[in-house]
C-alpha cells in the first residue's frame, strides 16, 4: 500500500480522501508524530483551496461533557479546556477531503 515516493503530506491527503480522521489517527496511519500532522494540515488546506475537484472539510472539536462546539476555532489542534464547563474532556477535530467527481459531459 505504501508508496515510498509519496511524501507524508501526500499520504495524509490520501488518508483523508478515504476516511474521516483526527490528527492522532492520521499520525498512526502515516507513521509520523501527531505534531507533524498538525503542521502539515494548514499546507494541505492551502493547496486544496486552489483545487476545484477537492475540498478540505473540518468537523470542529466538541466538549464531551456539555457538547460545546468550538466553531470559531481555526487551528488544527485539540483545545485543552472547554470555555463553558471547564472540562478537559475535549473531542479532537476531525478532518476529511471530499472529492467533486468531475464527470465528463455526455
Ligand atoms: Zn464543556
Amino acid at each position: 500500500m505504501d508508496s515510498p515516493s509519496q511524501t507524508p503530506r501526500q499520504r495524509i491527503m490520501d488518508c483523508l480522501t478515504q476516511r474521516t480522521s483526527t490528527s492522532r489517527e492520521l499520525a498512526e496511519l502515516v507513521g509520523i508524530p501527531e505534531r507533524q500532522v498538525e503542521e502539515h494540515l494548514p499546507h494541505i488546506v492551502k493547496s486544496l483551496s486552489r483545487d476545484t475537484t477537492r475540498q478540505f472539510m473540518q468537523d470542529p472539536s466538541t466538549c464531551r461533557d456539555c457538547q460545546f462546539v468550538f466553531r470559531d476555532r481555526t487551528r488544527f489542534t485539540t483545545p485543552s479546556r472547554c470555555p463553558r464547563c471547564r472540562s478537559e474532556d475535549i473531542g479532537a477535530p476531525q478532518f476529511r477531503i471530499t472529492c467533486h467527481e468531475s464527470r465528463s459531459s455526455s
